[in-house]
């Protein structure tokens, strides 16, 4: 089985918060590490989301060309993924030519099956600059609350989805005019109504396996048959509408977007110079699990459109599993970058590391429900979890060990370990393999970090620098089991904290690309004991691995966001 695992394309639009982190990213890093330490073949791919009306406005008002404007955003967000230790094996452009080349062959395939149909309709159009005015290019005055500033797609007031025809007092969000008219146009519209039976069917097979967060939701909207819904524009920027009558009109962005992970694809096995085929060999493939990590305000595209477009083509097979997660809020309120209520998740990496946030935004995935940034709570994780348990247990067997028993530990102390702690390691093992290849990524490493209690009860219980006064064996032997305790626990903090593991492995003079330490992810407990079958030096001088914050530095952190509340 292959693991085709895909994050939710990042929209070339602003920065990436820790909401974004948390609730995508970082699951999807941590699990494709996973499978790839499993023995699986395994590949994450994801890249820009750069058309739509959003990116045009933003991109006008910065006085910018839309392609410049979304290569800033995708390489800033590139820039700081690389900062969090979050590895794409592929991250692309909607903007490129390939990209173009993928979704054409889709717009055409669904036209030629009638799945894509063109249909007359009304549009305002603005009088004085003659735009068509769709989605956000139109304000007025919602119909339903009264809220004046509701836009073209949807009254950020009341969340009502907005008809534009019906918006009271029309505005031009061009030049600002109030000369506002209907007039003829007409679009190509995804007939979602005729995928219906076949979605509902596959959908069956989805009920029982998907997260409860996803399956509710998705039966509630697809009770009835589905709204056709119009999937061209007429702008300046997007993809050509592949027809000969279709001047002027680009292909809107919902459509192409999650087409982006099937051209992403096709592109990332063409620049490794690989044989394979995107569609035979990963998207079409009955051996391959496809894997969509998303948040939850992306579960239609990803449970309905997106699916009835596969099945629709027929050129891929829909996503197998959905994990898809709730919000992180900050202090418990939703993020807000035109508010300021907002951390820079730069800042924040340049100033604590990846170990330290990855480690607290682990904490932080929604899986089952909301969760909240605080400083408090970060500083609290790693000084007294990340920082006591693991740094301060690992601090201790080693530096102690190097202390005493600089020249080497004699392989025979190590039998204590596999006579009477190995077992427990299995039984560790097993869980932790089944949290993760059921994506409860936070539940893995709070397994991983009881399995860190454990051991550091025992060195403490033990007390080796009190043994050692009286009884040198006794003390090597706590030593040498607690030894092989911090490469188990090396090695599975790989894909949760490649930094510290990397750290840690390196005492052993190993890393996370070596066989015996991918024999010992896969439970493989023979492994470990032929490490240990001849006597063991440190190959590096052991020293503190996780430092701790300083509250001070918290305290302003916090201050921080309190001035921004109060204002
Ligand atoms: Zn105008
Ligand atoms: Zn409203």
């Amino acid at each position: 089985m292959k693991y085709l695992i895909t994050s939710a394309l990042p929209y070339a639009n602003g920065p990436i918060h820790f909401g974004h982190i948390a609730g995508v990213y970082l699951p999807a890093d941590i699990f494709t590490r996973h499978q790839k330490l499993s023995g699986k073949r395994a590949i994450h791919i994801s890249g820009s989301d750069e058309h739509g009306v959003a990116i045009m406005q933003n991109a006008q008002k910065a006085k910018k060309s839309y392609q410049e404007y979304v290569n800033e955003w995708s390489k800033e967000h590139q820039n700081l993924f690389s900062k969090y230790d979050i590895k794409f094996d592929f991250f692309g452009q909607t903007s490129a030519k390939y990209h173009e080349t993928e979704t054409i062959k889709w717009f055409k395939d669904l036209s030629e099956k009638g799945l894509i149909e063109k249909r007359n309709e009304k549009q305002l159009q603005c009088q004085d600059c003659h735009n068509m005015l769709p989605d956000r290019f139109v304000e007025g005055e919602c119909y339903s609350c009264h809220y004046p500033e509701a836009r073209g797609d949807e009254c950020p007031s009341c969340g009502t989805w907005i008809d534009p025809l019906k918006l009271i007092n029309p505005v031009c969000k061009f030049c600002g005019s109030k000369n506002v008219k209907p007039v003829d146009s007409f679009q190509w519209y995804l007939m979602l109504s005729k995928m219906h039976n076949e979605f509902k069917a596959w959908f069956e097979t989805k009920k029982n396996v998907w997260r409860k967060n996803v399956v509710p939701f998705v039966e509630s909207l697809t009770k009835e048959n589905l709204v056709d819904r119009a999937i061209t524009r007429d702008l300046d920027w997007g993809i050509d509408v592949p027809l000969p009558e279709a001047k002027g009109k680009k292909i809107y962005v919902w459509f192409d977007a999650p087409i982006g992970y099937v051209s992403n694809t096709a592109e990332y096995l063409k620049q490794t110079g690989s044989k394979e085929d995107h569609i035979k060999d990963w998207w079409g493939s009955d051996d391959v699990k496809i894997v969509n990590f998303i948040g939850k305000d992306n579960i239609i595209f990803h449970s309905i459109i997106f699916p009835m477009m596969s099945m629709g083509t027929g050129f891929v097979k829909p996503v197998t599993d959905l994990p898809a997660n709730q919000y992180v809020n900050l202090e418990g309120k939703k993020f807000s970058k035109s508010k300021g209520w907002y951390v820079d998740a730069e800042d924040a990496i340049n100033q604590f590391g990846s170990d330290a946030l990855r480690f607290y935004l682990t904490s932080l995935i929604p899986e089952t429900s909301d969760s909240s940034f605080t400083w408090k709570g970060f500083e609290l994780k790693i000084n007294s979890e990340l920082a006591n348990n693991i740094g301060n247990f690992i601090n201790r067997a080693m530096k102690f060990s190097a202390k005493n028993w600089a020249e080497g530990m004699k392989a025979e102390k190590f039998d204590a370990f596999f006579k009477d702690h190995v077992k427990d390691v299995e039984v560790f093992v097993k869980e932790y393999h089944e949290l993760l290849n059921s994506y409860q990524i936070k539940k893995g490493q709070e397994h991983l970090m009881s399995l860190g209690s454990k051991v550091n009860q025992f060195i403490t219980e033990r007390a080796p620098w009190t043994e050692f006064k009286t009884d040198q064996d006794k003390a090597a032997e706590t030593i040498a089991i607690s030894t092989a305790y911090v490469l188990v626990i090396g090695t599975f903090f790989a894909p949760y904290l490649p930094n510290l593991s990397s750290s840690i492995l390196s005492y052993f003079g190993l890393n996370s690309e070596s066989e015996v330490v991918k024999k010992i992810y896969q439970g493989d407990m023979k492994a470990l004991k032929d490490f240990f079958s001849k006597d063991f030096k440190l190959q590096v001088e052991p020293q503190g691995l996780v430092p701790k914050i300083d509250p001070k530095v918290i305290e302003e952190l916090d201050e921080k966001l309190k001035a921004i509340e109060a204002n």
